[in-house]
């Protein structure tokens, strides 16, 4: 790629590997983030699930197809990409939910309480059957971002916070402009529309997970990711909704009750942080890159902005490589 000068709007995870993707291709890239930090949007609550597979369960085979390689592309970028798999378990009363789980996706083996025991010692006893996707992985999303800003860095791009809106949206005289303002692009997306998701981040000394345990239920499905020191990111609620107050009563009891049905030493867990993300997304649930001049977005990244952002940004880099200097 010629050195094309490339704004990009908005430093969540979409921004910041697109900004990545086309540094490494030689364009000079600046990113302007209208927050107080980068990660001021839903990329910041995110459990960080590289989980090609599981995600089949309920989206469509393209985001499996076009993540296929994603682990790679996190672990070639950023330090503590975990590579140990996930489980999927379920509450003995609703164990028919694991074969129905396992009807929908691939790339798993169907293992006893023996094996649950030798993957996580702490589920010892606690579950009879279970999914292990051995493939899979999860990042710590907000050191994940911090690192693709000092990668962006090193390759003489420039990060900007606090940048007045406004500013930001008439930036002139760059080759592209690459918008990833997630949910805030509804007033040129008029089909995005925001997800909530609610997590927790909970301290619990007494516990020890070494991979992302999702537990099934009818109703509110689950999933613990951990994080460094028996810190455990719980989530997350799915609710058609823009509201972006506070977590609920309702959303808390359940999160928490799903905790402690995994482990009850999660009864003497510190909460460390409530938090609540707008998924911004597209009726189908997929996320696209679409161009519109010289402006392209990349949004819609639903609940797999970490999964999917590596195959849409080199979508990105492609249509930039093509379409040449002003
Ligand atoms: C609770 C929860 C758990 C999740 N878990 C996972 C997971 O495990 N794996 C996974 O792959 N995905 C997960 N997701 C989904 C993922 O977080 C989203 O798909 C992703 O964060 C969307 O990223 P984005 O960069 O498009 O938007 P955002 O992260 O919202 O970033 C948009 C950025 O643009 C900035 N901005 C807005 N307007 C402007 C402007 N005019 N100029 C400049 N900047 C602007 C905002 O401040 C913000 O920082 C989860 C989401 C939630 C809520």
């Amino acid at each position: 790629m010629s050195a094309q000068d490339i704004v990009i709007r908005g430093a969540g995870v979409a921004g910041l590997v697109t900004a990545t993707v086309l540094a490494e291709a030689g364009a000079r890239v600046t990113l302007l983030e209208a927050g107080p930090a980068i990660g001021s949007g839903a990329s910041w609550k995110a459990g960080g699930m590289l989980a090609p597979w599981c995600e089949a369960e309920s989206a469509p085979a393209e985001v499996t197809a076009d993540s296929l390689d994603s682990i790679v592309w996190w672990a070639d970028h950023v330090p503590g990409v975990a590579r140990n798999g996930s489980l999927v378990v379920a509450p003995a009363r609703d164990v028919a939910d694991i074969a129905r789980f396992a009807r929908r996706t691939t790339m798993h083996e169907q293992i006893g309480a023996e094996q649950i025991a030798a993957l996580e010692p702490d589920l010892a006893g606690r579950f009879g059957r279970a999914l292990f996707f051995a493939r899979e992985g999860h990042v710590n999303p907000r050191d994940a971002l911090a690192a693709l800003r000092t990668r962006i860095e090193a390759l003489g791009g420039v990060v900007h916070t606090h940048v007045p809106v406004a500013e930001a949206l008439s930036a002139r005289g760059q080759d592209w402009t690459i918008d990833c303002t997630g949910i805030d692009a509804r007033r040129a997306l008029a089909d995005l529309r925001g997800v909530r998701g609610e997590m927790l981040l909970l301290r619990c000394p007494d516990v020890a997970l070494h991979r992302p345990v999702r537990m099934l239920h009818p109703r509110i499905p689950i999933y613990i990711v951990p994080r460094a020191d028996h810190v455990f990111m719980v989530g997350a609620t799915m609710i058609e909704s823009e509201t972006a107050r506070g977590m609920t009563v309702r959303s808390m009891t359940e999160l928490l009750n799903a905790a402690y049905a995994l482990h009850p030493a999660f009864a003497e867990a510190e909460i460390l942080e409530t938090g609540v993300g707008l998924r911004p997304s597209f009726a189908d649930n997929v996320p696209r890159v679409r161009r519109d001049g010289r402006v392209i977005h990349v949004n819609g990244m639903y609940r797999h902005g970490f999964l999917l952002s590596p195959a849409r940004a080199r979508e990105v880099a492609g249509i930039v490589q093509a379409g040449g200097l002003r």
